[in-house]
């Protein structure tokens, strides 16, 4: 076991702050990283902020960050996959059975033994929970390491872990393509990210937005339409018109407003996690054979599936890149959705701690 630097919340109402924790010594498998850079996603305020009380209640201290970008330092003498000083990722989990019929299908996001990169029991008893990014170095699993395309910038690679695949993977299994009208809703970190992947896909994309201002990003980031959606007539116009839409609103919102856009077996898939429960108008549904579902990230595979497609396709997200210092402040920002369109940790800002 050694110690690594960390930053932590104490708390559901303290801000975080800097910690020493243990990091396992490596097993046989094992690469250790020195994480570089570490994307900041609402999913780490929430669980920071112990907003998801009631179906994953937060265990304290708790060090976020799952959006990790780094160069391993060393590897176990049975890893074969990659060699100190490579570049790698690592998103949202860090371990899982291997054995069960999802992992076995390379669907880790669905193994009923997953392991988060933060707040998951720690197998290996080094500390009683899992701690994420917002740290100097993690030692992971071979088999949940990626490879990080050369050709990236390493602070817009980072948010590729966590939201990158979020919203690949719900476009990939719903077929978006070229001839569909494609609609996201709420231009945040994933949000941003899903309009890159639409309009890399080929699809007609429709940016649907609170904020007036970001309407020129929104057309710069590959969007066709921007809609302002408090206005209703703007709404109104684009009605039973979808074949797809990704919501990535991460607080409440009327839903049912975007299920009425869509067009017959037209699916509106959740990503945002908002704290609260939202209503359904079961109507809007069943008048044009409409389907609600969600998605969790998404497994190794297509994770690095994702990886490579942004590498050949240049793709990363658009960064504010901050010291480890400023992450209160970036989560108060990220509340007030006054982020563009995600902030990157340079993790060398936590060696002057
Ligand atoms: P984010 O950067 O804060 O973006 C959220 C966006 O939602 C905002 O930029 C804003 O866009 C819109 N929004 C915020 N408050 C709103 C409100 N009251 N009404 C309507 N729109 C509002 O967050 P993120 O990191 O992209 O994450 C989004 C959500 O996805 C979070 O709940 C997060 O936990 C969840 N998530 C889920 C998964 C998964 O596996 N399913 C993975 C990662 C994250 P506009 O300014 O354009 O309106
Ligand atoms: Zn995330």
């Amino acid at each position: 076991m050694y110690k690594t630097k960390a930053y932590s919340a104490a708390s559901a109402t303290s801000s975080l702050a800097s910690i020493s924790i243990p990091r396992r010594d490596s097993t046989d498998r094992d690469v250790q990283i020195e994480i570089l850079f570490c994307g900041v996603c609402h999913s780490d305020l929430h669980y920071a902020r112990d907003e998801w009380h009631d179906v994953m209640p937060t265990v304290y201290p708790c060090v976020p960050g799952h959006e990790i970008v780094g160069r391993v330092t060393k590897t176990g003498s049975a890893v074969s996959k990659f060699k100190e000083g490579d570049l790698v990722g690592i998103g949202c989990l860090v371990d899982s059975d291997h054995t069960c019929p999802n992992c076995r299908a390379g669907l880790q996001q669905f193994c009923p033994n997953q392991v988060l990169t933060y707040g998951s029991p720690d197998k290996h008893r080094t500390a009683p929970v899992t701690y994420g990014g917002y740290s100097e170095s993690i030692v992971v699993d071979e088999s949940f390491v990626l490879r990080i395309p050369v050709n990236l910038s390493l602070a817009g690679a980072a948010p590729l872990l966590c939201a990158g695949i979020t919203t690949y993977s719900p476009m990939r299994h719903w077929g978006v393509t070229k001839g569909k009208k494609v609609g996201v809703v709420g231009l945040g970190g994933l949000g941003h990210m899903g309009v890159k992947f639409a309009h890399a896909f080929g699809a007609h994309t429709v940016v649907f937005t609170t904020s007036p201002n970001k309407k020129e990003d929104a057309l710069r980031l590959g969007a066709d339409e921007v809609v302002v959606s408090r206005n209703a007539d703007a709404m109104q116009k684009q009605a039973g018109s979808f074949d797809f839409i990704l919501d990535c609103v991460a607080a409440e919102h009327d839903i049912n407003a975007y299920i009425n856009l869509l067009t017959r077996d037209g699916n509106i898939t959740l990503v945002g996690a908002p704290e609260k429960p939202l209503p359904v108008s079961a109507f809007s549904l069943i008048m044009g054979r409409r389907s609600l579902s969600g998605s969790p990230i998404g497994g190794i595979p297509e994770t690095q599936e994702m990886l490579d497609f942004c590498g050949q396709h240049n793709i990363t997200a658009d960064v504010e890149v901050i010291p480890i210092q400023k992450i209160n402040e970036a989560y108060e920002r990220m509340v007030r959705s006054d982020v563009k369109y995600r902030f990157s940790i340079d993790m060398a800002s936590l060696k002057a701690e």
